[in-house]
């Protein structure tokens, strides 16, 4: 169909080119109309082409791209002072890419161990956890798939299996600065930690002189249904990341920490686009979008309705267990192969996503509305029917 070959190969992709969208939909070429619950995996928070998104880039593109790191600019102070005053956090600093935050956590982290803890710098990450595609950040993932891939690897990553706080005491020592993890588990396929778990590391953290590190990557900026995913455990990390869906759809990421943990020294971190005006203005339209009365609450609502949907889809179907917090949903599809539900979806003009090869994925955009959870349900189901 199309000249693709001047395109690394670098994932099987179908033969379909996406031209334009709006809210929950998206359009290919040929003039389809898809519903969209994959949402530039789970990046879009305000839907696809949202006014205000459209607005500030309009606006901001006609004042000022970039005028160099070196140089302090509005949108990057005024992002930062939004995303600080609304969180425990003291300062940010601006990235490109989840991986890219997650590396500058990685290296905050090891320059207070430096600093404070006689150069330890090994960090405890999760089996399954995903981070990122740098050679560190994959180092710090515990996908098993990138276990033998680009060696030798980044060091001073050590595995711990998920919600087991034991293994995790068991793993602790001296050389230990930090204890890394998605509070919800993504990739893996939309595994919660558990209450218990959380607040136990933060207490193991403090005991060990270790920092609590949070990637939130996927699950902040309403996702959950709070601002940040730290917020719904009621336990406070020292460092988080953040990425997707604080662009609402364009390439910026944060790393925010304590004010003790804000170690580093000039020279240590930086980047040509980091904190560049286009793209800071874009997330503080985000952040204030989300913030605004009763955005989280209807995130909370379509959260209950798509979870009690799914529940009675599960029953209908013979399906599995739903999870996951917020609209980052997922549902358990037992035998039935949940590659080919999406697949057979994607016939159906409906986008899903299938972490697993038994779970399905669901993360709409924030202001999804009932109407279109019922006519996702609705196509789900047809392909349930004729499987
Ligand atoms: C997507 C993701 C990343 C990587 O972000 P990129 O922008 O693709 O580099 C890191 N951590 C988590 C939890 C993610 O979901």
């Amino acid at each position: 169909m199309t000249d693709t070959a001047s395109l690394m190969d670098i994932t099987a992709r179908p033969e379909i080119i996406f031209s334009h969208g709006n809210g929950s939909w998206l359009n290919d070429e040929q003039g389809n109309r898809y519903l969209d619950f994959v949402q530039g995996w789970a990046v879009n928070t305000l839907g696809h082409a949202p006014q205000e998104i459209q607005k500030t880039l309009a606006e901001q593109s006609q004042k000022l791209l970039t005028p160099s790191p070196a140089f302090y600019n509005r949108p990057m102070i005024d992002c930062a002072k939004r995303l600080t005053q609304n969180s425990c956090f003291d300062q940010a600093f601006f990235a490109n890419s989840g991986a890219e935050a997650n590396e500058g956590a990685i290296k905050l982290a090891r320059r207070w161990g430096q600093k404070y803890k006689s150069s330890a710098h090994k960090i405890i990450t999760f089996e399954n956890s995903f981070h990122g595609r740098t050679i560190t950040t994959m180092a710090a993932s515990g996908k098993a798939a990138f276990t033998p891939l680009f060696e030798p690897k980044t060091p001073g990553f050590i595995k711990a299996p998920f919600n087991d706080l034991d293994a995790v005491k068991a793993l602790i020592d001296d050389d230990v600065v930090a204890i890394m993890l998605e509070p919800v588990l993504g990739e893996a396929g939309v595994i919660p930690a558990d209450d218990d778990f959380i607040k136990g590391l933060r207490e193991l953290a403090d005991q060990q002189q270790c920092l609590l590190i949070f990637d939130e990557v996927q699950t902040g900026i309403g996702r959950l249904g709070e601002l940040f995913a730290y917020q719904l455990y009621q336990v406070e990390p020292d460092i988080i990341t953040l990425g997707k869906g604080l662009g609402g759809g364009v390439p910026i990421a944060a790393l925010m920490a304590k004010q003790s943990c804000c170690v580093f020294e000039h020279g240590d971190q930086g980047g040509t686009y980091n904190g560049n005006p286009l793209m800071t203005a874009v997330a503080q339209t985000v952040v204030e979008t989300v913030l605004k009365n009763e955005f989280l609450d209807s995130v909370k609502k379509h959260s209950h309705y798509l979870r009690t949907e799914l529940e009675t889809l599960s029953k209908n179907f013979s399906l599995g267990k739903v999870r996951g917090h917020g609209l980052l949903l997922a549902l358990d599809t037992g035998s039935v192969d949940a590659n080919v539900i999406v697949a057979q979806a994607l016939q159906a003009h409906c986008l899903l996503n299938a972490p697993r090869a038994n779970t399905l994925r669901f993360m709409p955009a924030l202001n999804v509305g009932t109407e279109e959870i019922d006519e996702m349900i609705s196509r789900l189901s047809g392909v349930l029917t004729a499987l």
